[in-house]
């Protein structure tokens, strides 16, 4: 029997909060971000859960948009880096993934190839990673007028920095640069929003919004958990309590004996350690939940278990499975306490947890 440490990943939620998306885009539409494996939740069944809602995907990197394929989903896969080599280009063309164009030297390979895909045009508004400055986009486009037929031109997009932060208007600014940016060109597709900007009080309009983190339930806004904005968790992860004691005062627990009990203490172990993605940075005091409880973790993550203070659930006993994060402890309060982000939390869960599918609408199936 394996042990129960598992993520259920709710497809009804996704759907959810894709649809939340959708409402607070429109009248934009907007690409389902699903990179980096559905943010640990699997790209494969992610890509098979929202097919039916969303129009277009988008993924970091080549590798990702075939899995969609191989998924059986044959929706069109904007690919935010573009091509990583020139032999990308022939298989974009093929399988109907749509680039994202950032330098000239994906222009020199879509020029050298026989046909291009279709071409979205990065511009740096001002996050000064990927783009070309809003001065460089006429002769861009110039250029890409000999490479590509005008109906492989997409459009333009852009990445905003910080639009997690609604106190700051460096957003307005990204946007207004690149409104004046692309103002040339009216009737290509512009995309700007991320899922933090679909949360902003004067969001952005655009054609295409990239929501990626919001569908999976995490907040992508500082200092608002998922759920305060709307949000339904996504993966729920859990692994059973698996030894039950009760410490003296005085008696410690765990590597470096960094938790001490102050007063007779009953503790439990959980299954689960940062060999499986949970953030070893996690401290005492992190929230867990078990039985109808919220319990707390106590001294130091090890590689497969971490230790819990039982004193709020009195009726927990080995076997009992215990919720690190999901619907009753959002991942945006665990990755608070181990001082990153939900992204990192969500991404981070290693090959050896399982992951279990379910859909929480459709209970009489299952
Ligand atoms: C990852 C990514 C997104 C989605 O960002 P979230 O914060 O997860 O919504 C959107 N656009 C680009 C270019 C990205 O790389």
């Amino acid at each position: 029997m394996p042990r129960k440490t598992l993520a259920r990943i709710d497809t009804r939620a996704l759907r959810h909060n894709y649809r939340l998306a959708c409402r607070l885009a429109s009248p934009a539409r907007a690409m389902a971000v699903i990179k980096a494996d559905g943010y640990g939740h699997g790209i494969r069944e992610v890509a098979r859960a929202l097919a039916s809602d969303a129009p277009k995907f988008a993924v970091a990197c080549l590798e990702e948009a075939l899995a969609i394929r191989e998924a059986g989903v044959d929706h069109p896969v904007v690919l935010l880096q573009g091509m990583h080599s020139a032999e990308d280009v022939a298989m974009c063309v093929r399988e109907g993934f749509e680039v994202v164009v950032h330098s000239h030297y994906q222009l020199d390979w879509l020029e050298q190839a026989g046909g291009t895909p279709t071409v979205w045009v990065k511009v740096n508004t001002g996050m000064n990673r990927l783009g070309f400055a809003p001065s460089a986009l006429a002769d861009v486009m110039a250029r890409l007028g000999t490479i590509a037929a005008a109906e492989k031109v997409a459009g333009f997009v852009t990445h905003f920095a910080c639009a997690d932060d609604i106190s700051s208007d460096d957003t307005d600014q990204q946007t207004r640069i690149f409104s004046e940016a692309v103002v040339d060109w009216p009737k290509l597709e512009k995309s700007a929003s991320n899922s933090a900007a679909h949360f902003l009080p004067a969001q952005p309009s655009f054609d295409w919004t990239r929501p990626g983190i919001m569908l999976y339930g995490a907040s992508p806004t500082l200092g608002k958990t998922g759920p305060e904005l709307g949000l339904e968790a996504v993966m729920t992860l859990e692994a059973p309590l698996t030894a039950v004691r009760t410490l003296q005062p005085g008696e410690s627990v765990g590597y470096g004996y960094s938790w001490t009990a102050t007063q007779e203490t009953r503790m439990g172990i959980v299954a689960i350690g940062y060999g499986d993605g949970y953030p070893r940075h996690a401290g005492t005091g992190t929230p867990a939940w078990v039985g109808g409880n919220r319990i707390r973790l106590i001294g130091r993550v090890s590689m497969d278990m971490l230790a819990v203070d039982l004193k709020g659930a009195p009726d927990a006993c080995p076997g009992d499975s215990v919720e690190l994060w999901g619907r009753h402890v959002s991942v945006d309060e665990v990755a608070q306490h181990a001082g990153t982000i939900g992204y990192e939390l969500l991404t981070g869960i290693t090959a050896r947890v399982p992951r279990l599918y379910e859909d929480s609408g459709n209970t009489a199936a299952g």
